[in-house]
Formats: structure tokens, sequence, C-alpha cells
């Protein structure tokens, strides 16, 4: 409560309506604080955290390992710039690096869209110089919203109206190889897919479709991005999703996970890919900034100590298992893998399940009008899982009214 009386949430959503551009509508809940996959509100409502700020907070809320990374190395230098190196920076990208296992480079970013901003920025770089006058990206997917990703984002009601793009972006169906190998031509500089396509609700492709991908760019000399923005870093059990197929992209661009809820993103080149900017390319001020880089540095070490992606694979595992073993009318199955899952609904009700969990004590995100996203903390206990599983069918009851 605040001194007037009123909810101290609702207050702040009136000032977030007055003070914000329309952008995002004003969210439903206002977040004071978290532990662990814990948060409560500005009025001390509690909440078990299933979406992690969207993937992102992957110790959780308050880890000690972020807190300490964070807190020493603001006290000791915050920023460099480009101009000066940064050692935190430095660890971090040999540190990705070995987590691939091969040779490869990395630009650090702010933010996922900038990491696919630079990737794409090496697709036209790497196509001006071999004749290649396009790129092909999946419909359905989502790449960010600064211009060159926005162009690869296969959305209509996000990308048309800021349109024409000056790069020639042809979509395909997603999962489908045979169309992929028709669109990809000598012509074509890269190919950008994300592993499983998050915002377009966590739709896994069908089993083979990145390794036909990696044969497609293989023929063709294509570059394959892959934008594991959302799924790396531990979210599906493996560092990386393209893993799970056992192929190597040219490039790949991550972010979310990776600072665990500070912002940084990184586009790594493997092998040639690695060296196709050259100085002068591109740049950024804040990228690389040391107190983002130690954080992802904490993450990267904690998921490694704390043995965080058998533990993904453990409870994420039992966490579809459990609802996918609940006989609901509203309720059509699971998808995802690890702790990236969707409760897929037989209706278009995510928004009432959302706010059905809300009030029963859970965050989820309604991804699409029919799905559920769940992308907790990767350090969500077994328990917590459980106690989702047993309240979803009362949040299911109440939604389907
Ligand atoms: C979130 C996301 C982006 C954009 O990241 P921002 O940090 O919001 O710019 C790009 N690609 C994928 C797959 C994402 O999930």
């Amino acid at each position: 409560m605040n001194t007037n009386g009123r909810p101290a949430g609702d207050d702040l959503a009136k000032r977030f309506e007055t003070a914000f551009m329309p952008t995002y509508g004003v969210p439903p809940v206002a977040l004071a604080r978290g532990e662990g996959a814990r948060v409560w509100d500005a009025d001390g409502g509690e909440y078990l955290d299933l979406i992690g700020g969207i993937a992102v907070s992957s110790l959780g809320h308050a880890h000690p390992a972020l807190v300490e990374a964070v807190s020493r190395q603001v006290a000791v230098l915050a920023h460099t710039s480009n101009l000066f190196i940064n050692e935190p920076a430095v660890l971090l990208a040999e540190r990705l690096i070995g987590l691939l296992g091969v040779p490869a480079r990395v630009f650090l970013t702010n933010s996922g869209t900038e990491a696919n901003e630079a990737a794409l920025k090496m697709a036209l770089k790497y196509g001006r110089s071999t004749g290649r006058t396009y790129v092909v990206a999946a419909e359905n997917a989502f790449h960010g919203r600064t211009l060159g990703a926005l162009s690869l984002t296969g959305k209509r009601a996000i990308r048309d109206q800021f349109g024409p793009f000056p790069t020639d972006v042809r979509f395909v169906p997603y999962g489908d190889a045979d169309a992929l190998r028709d669109a990809v031509t000598a012509e074509c500089a890269a190919v950008f897919l994300e592993p499983t396509q998050g915002e377009a609700g966590v739709v896994p492709p069908p089993a083979g479709y990145f390794r036909a991908a990696r044969r497609i760019c293989d023929a063709t000399g294509a570059l394959l991005v892959a934008d594991e923005i959302q799924s790396a870093i531990g979210r599906t059990g493996h560092w990386f999703a393209h893993q799970h197929e056992g192929i190597l992209p040219d490039v790949l661009t991550l972010a979310k996970g990776l600072g665990g809820g500070m912002p940084i993103g990184a586009c790594v080149g493997v092998g040639p890919a690695g060296t196709i900017f050259a100085k002068g390319d591109h740049g950024s001020t804040f990228g690389g900034n040391p107190v983002s880089a130690a954080a992802a540095l904490a993450v990267l070490d904690t998921i490694d100590a704390d043995g965080l992606l058998e533990h993904v694979q453990t409870v994420g595992a039992q966490l579809a298992g459990g609802i996918a073993a609940i006989g609901h009318p509203l309720l059509a199955g699971v998808r995802g893998r690890g702790l990236w899952l969707a409760i897929v609904l037989t209706a278009d009700r995510a928004a009432q399940v959302q706010a059905a969990a809300q009030r029963a004590g859970f965050l989820v995100n309604a991804v699409q009008p029919g799905a559920v996203r769940l992308a907790p903390p990767l350090v969500i206990t077994p328990g917590q899982a459980a106690a989702f599983v047993a309240a979803l069918p009362a949040i299911l009851d109440e939604a389907a009214e």
C-alpha cells in the first residue's frame, strides 16, 4: 500500500501508462524484488516466476554469484568503451569460444537485436564479395525490433508498417526442409533460423531440420546463422540448442539468458565467418561492457559448477511430463525441451490462463492466443515445478469458464 491507501501496483500502473509510449500495454504486475525463482510484487504478493523475464533470468533473482560479480566489477571499473581492453570481456569471448569448441571470433553487444544486426551486416558483406543478393528467413520467426533484425522477422503484424526494407529477405515455412532447399540458391548470402521458434510459441522444427539446413548451406555456400538468443545458455539442457542436432552454424547470436538479467548479447562467427568483419566495419560503445561481461561469466561459471544443464534436463522433463499427464478439455499438450515449454491449448484462452495463473501465484506468458510459454529460471527446484503442475488443473478450469 502507498500512504494514500491505494495498492502501490495500481499507482505504478497509472504512472506507467502516462509516462511511457504505449508500445506494451500496461503490464499486469509491478515486480519489486525476487529470490531464486520467486518474485514479489509492489504490494508484497508472492509469485513463482515461470517466465524468468522472457528466458533471461537464468540464475533466478538475486543469485549470490551474480550479485557478487556485478558488485565487484562495478566497484572497480564500470565501463571502458571499445577504445580500451577490459579483461572480463576478453574472458567472456574466450569462454564462449571454449563452449563451442572450435575456432571462432566474438562481437559483444547489449541486446539480442543488436547481435542479429551484426550477423546481418556480416551476411551482407559476405554477399557483396561473393555475388549473393538475398537472405532467407522463416515465416513467424522473431529476430528483433531494430530495422535490420525486423526485416528478418517473419511476422507481418510487426514488420509490414515499417517496410519496405533495404535487404531482400525471402521467407520460407519453418521446419520445411524442401522449401528451404528450393529457396537457397548460389545467390543466397545467409539463412537465419531459430533452433526452436520462441516468440511463435516455442515451436520446435521436425528432427533433422537443422542438419538439412546445414547441408543446404554447405551445398550453396550460404552462411547458416542460428539465432540462439532465446534457446542457448542451458535453456534446453545444452549450452546451445543447435547441439541437439550435432551441427555447427557459421554464425550464432546470443543474448537473453547470457547475462542472467544484465544486458549483453553476442554475435559469434565460427571459423572463416569470424573474420568477415574487418577493422572499422562495426562497433558499439557499450558492447562488451565489463559489468555485463562479469555477469555473463558468473552465469556460465554457475551453470557449470552447479550442474545446471543436467538439472534443466531433469526438471524440464518433470515439468513437461507432469503437464502432459493432466487430462483437461482446455489442454491439447505440451511442446518444447528443457525448461522452455509451451502449454498448448485447445482454444484461444492463453490470456485467461495467464491471468488465472497470476491469481494463483504463478507468472506465465501468453505467448500466442492458444499457447502459454514457460521459461523459468534454470535454478527452479523440482518442488516448485511440482507446485505449478499441481495448481494447473484449477488454473485451466478458471481459464475455461
Ligand atoms: C528476444 C529475441 C530477440 C531480440 O532480442 P532483444 O534483446 O529483445 O533485442 C531476437 N531473437 C530471438 C530468437 C529472441 O527470442
